[in-house]
C-alpha cells in the first residue's frame, strides 16, 4: 500500500527568484480565476460544466495571444495543475450533499495585504530535484531550501507559497508502507482530556506544552493592541503584522508537539485506540477542540505513522462512555469535571480519572477489532509472558486479504 506523505520545508530565495515566485503565485490565481469564470459563463448558457481536458485546450488557445503572455511566461505543467485543482473543487462542491455552490474566486493578495497566492509544480521527468541544497523548479531556477529532514522517495509535487511571512514549499511524496505487522504484541488506549493532556494506557502522558500557552496568551494581547489601533494605519499595520507571525510560529510549534507526541506512541505500541474526536467534542469540549486541535492532529499524524508502519490504528466511535470507569471491576461512576481521582465504590482500588478512561478505550477497542475479526487473540511466546500482562494478538488472514485487495 502506498501513501502520499506532504512536508513543509523553508526557502530561501534570491530577490530574483522571489520577484518570480510572487509573480507565478498571481499567474497561477490569475488562471484560476480565468477559468472559473468561463465555467460559470458556460453553465449559465448551457448548464454544462468545463471539465480538466476543456480547460487544459483553453489555455493552450490563449497562450497564442499577447494580453495572455503572462500566461506562456508560466510553467506549463503548473497552469494544468491549476485546471486540475479547479476541477477537482468543482467536483466537490457539486458533489450530493454539498452546496451546490461554485468555488470562489480568489482575491488579490494586494487587497488583503498578504501574500496568499501559491502554484504548485509538477514533477515530470525528473525536473523538480534537490540539489547542493537547492530545490530546482521549472523557470524558477535552483532555490536555496532547507533540508530539514530526508526525501523518502522521489517527489510527486511542490507547491510554493509565502506563508506568515516567510518562504515555504510543501513537497508531497509516496511512500511504500511497511507490510502489516502478523503478531502484535501490544494494545494502548489514549484518552484526551479537557485539559488537552494525552494520557495512555500503558502510562504515557503528553501535557499541552506550556509554550503553545505563552504563545497565545501573547497572541490575546497582539490582538486586543490591534483593536485599539487605527485601522489601516503604520502602527496597526505594524501589529497586524507580529500578529501574522506569530501565528505561524504557533502552527509551527503545534505541527511539531504533535509530530513528536504522535512519533513516540507509535513506537510505543503495535495496536492504538483513540476516541473519535468528533463525538468526544460534542460530549465535553464545547467548541474549543475544534478552535485549537493539536489533539486532532495528533491522532491523524499517529494514524498515518500507524499505517506506514504496518501497525493498528483504531478509533471508537459510538457514544461509548469511557470516563469514571474502574479499570479493576468496570463500575461506572459520575464524575464532575474537576474530579481528577476517585475510589471505586465497588472494589475499592484508588483510580485516576484519566488512565482509567484510557484502560477502558483500550478495552472497547481491543473488543471491537475481535469482534471485526481484524485480530484474534493468541498465546504470548516465553518471552513475551516475562513481562507481566502482556496482551499478543495475531492479524486474521481476513484483514490481511483486505489489505492486500487494497494495494493491488
Ligand atoms: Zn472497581
Amino acid at each position: 500500500m502506498k501513501k502520499t506523505l506532504r512536508y513543509n520545508f523553508r526557502l530561501n530565495p534570491t530577490p530574483e527568484q522571489e520577484a518570480r515566485l510572487i509573480e507565478f503565485g498571481a499567474t497561477a490565481r490569475g488562471i484560476w480565476n480565468l477559468l472559473l469564470s468561463e465555467t460559470i459563463r458556460r453553465y449559465e448558457y448551457d448548464k454544462t460544466f468545463l471539465f480538466y481536458k476543456d480547460m487544459a485546450s483553453l489555455i493552450k488557445e490563449l497562450k497564442v495571444f499577447e494580453e495572455f503572455s503572462w500566461i506562456k511566461a508560466f510553467d506549463s505543467a503548473a497552469a494544468q495543475q491549476v485546471a486540475r485543482d479547479l476541477e477537482t473543487a468543482l467536483k466537490n462542491a457539486f458533489s450530493k450533499g454539498r452546496l451546490q455552490r461554485f468555488p470562489k474566486h480568489k482575491v488579490s493578495y494586494k487587497r488583503k495585504k498578504l501574500y496568499n497566492d501559491s502554484f504548485r509544480a509538477v514533477n515530470n521527468s525528473n525536473c523538480i530535484r534537490i540539489e547542493n541544497g537547492a530545490i530546482s523548479i521549472p523557470k524558477v531556477g535552483k532555490v536555496p531550501i532547507i533540508l530539514h529532514r530526508d526525501l523518502v522517495s522521489q517527489i510527486k509535487t511542490v507547491t510554493v507559497q509565502y506563508r506568515h511571512g516567510k518562504w515555504e514549499c510543501s513537497i508531497t511524496q509516496e511512500a511504500e508502507c511497511k507490510a502489516a505487522k502478523k503478531r502484535l504484541t501490544s494494545i494502548t488506549g489514549f484518552d484526551i482530556n479537557s485539559k488537552q493532556t494525552v494520557v495512555g494506557s500503558n502510562g504515557f502522558v503528553a501535557d499541552n506544552p506550556k509554550f503553545l500557552k505563552q504563545s497565545k496568551e501573547k497572541l490575546s494581547h497582539l490582538q486586543r493592541q490591534l483593536a485599539r489601533r487605527k485601522k489601516g494605519s503604520n502602527r496597526w499595520h505594524k501589529t497586524k503584522q507580529r500578529i501574522n507571525k506569530l501565528h505561524g510560529k504557533i502552527s509551527r510549534q503545534r505541527l511539531n508537539f504533535a509530530h513528536q507526541v504522535s512519533r513516540q506512541i507509535t513506537n510505543e505500541t503495535d495496536i492504538l485506540v483513540f476516541e473519535d474526536l468528533n463525538v468526544k467534542a460534542m460530549q465535553q469540549f464545547n467548541g474549543s477542540m475544534v478552535a485549537d486541535n493539536v489533539m486532532g492532529l495528533i491522532t491523524q499524524l499517529a494514524k498515518y505513522k500507524a499505517e506506514l508502519e504496518g501497525k493498528l490504528y483504531h478509533e471508537i466511535g459510538r457514544f461509548e462512555k469511557s470516563t469514571g470507569i474502574c479499570s479493576e471491576c468496570d463500575k461506572n461512576h459520575v464524575l464532575s469535571l474537576s474530579e481528577r481521582y476517585f475510589t471505586c465504590t465497588q472494589c475499592s482500588t484508588d483510580q485516576s480519572r484519566d488512565l482509567s478512561a484510557a484502560k477502558s478505550i483500550a478495552k472497547t477497542g481491543e473488543l471491537d477489532l475481535i469482534a471485526a475479526g481484524i485480530v484474534a487473540r493468541v498465546n504470548p511466546t516465553s518471552q513475551q509472558k516475562s513481562a507481566i500482562k502482556t496482551k499478543v494478538f495475531e492479524l486474521s488472514k481476513l484483514a490481511e486479504g483486505s489489505e492486500k485487495k487494497e494495494a493491488a
